[in-house]
């Protein structure tokens, strides 16, 4: 297969030399495909397209927008199928786990249809006589959208679906090793939408870069790591309004008095699945010690028991890390570890698979505390560390021991250790009784201190973000 898939600039595919090869994590035998590398020049005609193509979005009628966007919900749901082999292929996250993707995916779509129509201002009375004022909601312009390769078509359809309903116009550079599903993303909306109201352009962190110093962009929406979220901040334009969705180190409490078969099944579940690449991972279990040994024995069983391997084996749990550098990173971090004083209780063990992929056994750490690397620094693989507490405060203090903020879980049957966590807790989403992965589209996502900067996503949030406000004065 030599067809190289183009970047998509003023609804026209624009083909290139170079090309990044996209290659199946779970059997590197496989090629997804070839896919174009944006120049500079790409970019700078990319968003000089899409300024006009903004004025003229945000100038139809929001039931034209609604219609599109709705559009694009229908056509990803009608190519659920395809669309989720092609991300398990591509990502290297399991079939079952793919399809929810997709349909979120179209889900956020087609909840943000419903948006456009619903952009409402407010009318406010002066403070003085005779005047009416009135506050109306208007799109940034051009947004740049920057995202990671864990979430490759739901992260870009949670920023682009809010950016569109609202009448902006979107660049779309995803991450180098999953352009496959962005590229299918694109595909579609650009069926739907005007050209250049959605364009895409691909490459490493370069073309990144270039995006998002471009001084005619008025917003970026990143989603990634603290480093590159730092570097962009940086480089960005100081006129571009800037949200930044980065790492995680997430808690999840287990309290002495908690429902042990659901807070083992939770931490599984917050732990391993998607590999454990996720932000919201539950990288961190912090067990009350009274259950910590019990705790520990029914985890261990559970994590011995799941099957890994190819993504597209429908009996596979978990599939292999996405690539070769974040499997050699997550073999590292054991190492740290094992140097720290803490000791692997099971897994961590690289798989032979009958085809050749990043396949490696889900770990566990215990005896670990608070303070070692691998409990501060964000692994995004497959490992969790067990951390024993003698009670809640010493729980919610440990929890609240990282720069991060994003997700924190607890499993208890105790309203008042609820009540603590609720008030102490340190970060933008807190589940209880659940686990701190899975999260809806229609309510804000986003997390405190390293974890997040500017507005928050999703739901209603995403209005602060992609909105900006003029304020009418009128004397009649
Ligand atoms: P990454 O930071 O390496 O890359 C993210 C994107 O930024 C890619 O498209 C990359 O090409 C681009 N990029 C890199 N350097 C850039 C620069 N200087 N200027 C502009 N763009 C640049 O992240 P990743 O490895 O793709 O994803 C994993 C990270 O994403 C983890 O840290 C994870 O926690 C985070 N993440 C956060 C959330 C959240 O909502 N908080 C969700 C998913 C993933």
């Amino acid at each position: 297969m030599k067809e190289i898939f183009g970047n998509l600039i003023g609804g026209a595919w624009r083909r290139s030399g170079d090309a990044i090869v996209n290659v199946n994590p779970s059997d590197t035998s496989d090629i997804v495909g070839r896919y174009a590398v944006a120049a500079e020049g790409d970019v700078r005609e990319a968003v000089n397209v899409a300024q006009e193509a903004a004025r003229a979005w945000f100038a139809a009628a929001p039931q034209v927008r609604a219609e599109r966007l709705d559009a694009i919900g229908a056509e990803i749901v009608g190519r659920d199928g395809e669309l989720a082999r092609q991300l398990a292929r591509e990502e290297g996250k399991t079939l079952r786990e793919a399809h929810a993707e997709v349909t979120k995916s179209a889900q956020l779509f087609k909840f943000f249809s419903g948006e456009a129509v619903r952009m409402s201002g407010e009318r406010v009375s002066s403070v003085r006589p005779g005047i009416d004022v009135d506050v109306e909601r208007r799109p940034l312009g051009v947004v740049g959208l920057i995202t990671p390769w864990n979430f490759p078509m739901s992260i870009p359809a949670w920023k682009a679906a809010p950016a569109l309903a609202y009448g902006n116009a979107v660049i779309l550079k995803p991450a180098e090793l999953t352009n496959a599903s962005a590229w299918s993303l694109a595909d579609i909306a650009n069926r739907h939408l005007p050209p250049g109201v959605f364009q895409l352009i691909m490459g490493d962190r370069r073309v990144g870069q270039s995006l998002v110093s471009n001084s005619a962009l008025n917003g970026v929406s990143f989603t990634g790591s603290v480093l590159t979220g730092q570097a962009i901040a940086q480089t960005a334009h100081p006129a571009a309004r800037l949200q930044l969705e980065m790492g995680g180190k997430n808690p999840l409490i287990v309290m002495e008095d908690a429902d042990l078969m659901k807070a083992v099944d939770g931490a599984v579940k917050g732990a391993f699945y998607s590999t454990g690449q996720r932000c919201t991972a539950s990288s961190r279990l912090i067990v009350h010690k009274s259950v910590r040994a019990h705790f520990v024995e029914r985890l261990v069983a559970r994590i011995q028991a799941l099957r890994v391997g190819h993504a597209l084996d429908e009996t596979s749990d978990i599939g292999p890390l996405a690539s070769e550098a974040q499997l050699a990173r997550v073999q590292g971090y054991l190492e740290i570890g094992t140097r720290e004083g803490a000791r692997i209780a099971c897994g961590g063990e690289l798989i032979e698979a009958p085809t050749k992929g990043f396949f490696m056994r889900p770990a566990l750490f215990v005896d670990t505390n608070s303070r070692q690397r691998i409990n501060q620094e964000e692994i995004f693989g497959p490992v969790a560390s067990i951390i024993e507490v003698a009670d809640i405060d010493e729980a919610i203090a440990v929890a609240n021991d990282t720069d991060f903020g994003l997700c924190a879980g607890l499993f208890t049957n105790s309203l008042s250790y609820v009540g603590k966590f609720r008030r102490q807790i340190a970060a933008g989403m807190a589940m209880i009784n659940v686990p701190t992965v899975g999260t809806d589209y229609h309510v804000p996502f986003g997390g405190t201190r390293a974890s997040s900067y500017g507005p928050r996503e999703l739901g209603f949030a995403a209005r602060e973000f992609y909105t900006t406000t003029v304020t009418f004065y009128t004397q009649t």
